[in-house]
């Protein structure tokens, strides 16, 4: 059940069966010269509600921009800047929390998310207990959860199948080739002359302008000329298990 396509009736019916919610993290950031620039967003979304419709789970609103300043040097790329990102995360949560919601399951389309989904995850359950100084108290715990759709065996396994040492980091052959095909009107032509490398660089890089210099195209050591729409449902599929798994795991530990 998506949250925004429910009636506060069924929420509340819900909080009854469990406490738990799915929430998709994205970002809205360049993915190369082929790749959508919603890719962090669609796919986190899909492969959350995937992992919805498979446990039950209630999934809420996307957070569709993330932390991408890095790529700020690429036109149609927006960030929150970490700072905002934790403010974000700490209002959302707080606001179900206050509801009688105590787990938050967040799938996660982009790296450059996780050290402020975790800063943001420190603060919330510290202020949820009672604020730094509290003392133990019998409140029900909030607990948070970020999980990489990607980083999951399974998906790894099958992204080296299929793409080998072109995987890449960034506007990766996998993460294509799910939006290909979840958007297949949206597939954008590949340059005739290929891409130039065909496997990207790969490096570290400090800020947006040294990104961009260092990466003139955007990729970081992937070749999205091999995505396919075939693939993406495979990937999708596989990633979608893998997640529902981790949540139920997740909401049923003590
Ligand atoms: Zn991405």
């Amino acid at each position: 059940m998506l949250l925004h396509l429910a009636a506060w009736p069924e929420v509340e019916d819900y909080l009854k069966r469990s406490t738990g919610i799915i929430i998709p993290i994205g970002s809205t950031e360049q993915h190369g010269p082929t790749g959508l620039i919603g890719t962090d967003a669609i796919t986190a979304e899909a492969i959350g509600a995937a992992a919805g419709d498979k446990t039950g789970a209630l999934v809420g609103p996307t957070i569709s921009v993330g932390m991408a300043l890095h790529h700020l040097g690429f036109t149609g790329s927006i960030s929150l800047r970490p700072t905002t990102l934790i403010a974000y995360i700490h209002d959302y949560v707080l606001s179900l929390a206050r509801a009688g919601f105590t787990r938050f399951f967040f799938v996660n389309g982009h790296g450059g998310n996780v050290a402020t989904a975790n800063a943001a995850f420190a603060e919330i359950t510290a202020e949820a207990a009672g604020g730094i100084g509290a003392m133990p108290s019998n409140r029900p715990e909030i607990r948070c959860k970020l999980v990489n759709w990607w980083d999951f065996a399974p998906v790894k396994a099958l992204s080296r199948d299929l793409y080998g040492n072109a995987e890449g980091m960034h506007a990766t052959a996998s993460e294509v080739s799910v939006t290909q095909y979840l958007y297949r009107d949206h597939i954008k032509p590949v340059p005739a002359a290929g891409m130039s490398p065909r496997i990207a660089p790969v490096s570290h890089f400090f800020g947006a302008a040294d990104y961009r210099r260092r990466f003139p195209d955007g990729r970081i050591g992937s070749d999205p000329t091999l995505s396919r729409p075939e693939h993406g449902e495979r990937i999708h599929a596989a990633a979608a298990t893998a997640v529902a798994d981790a949540y139920q795991t997740f909401v049923g530990e003590t």
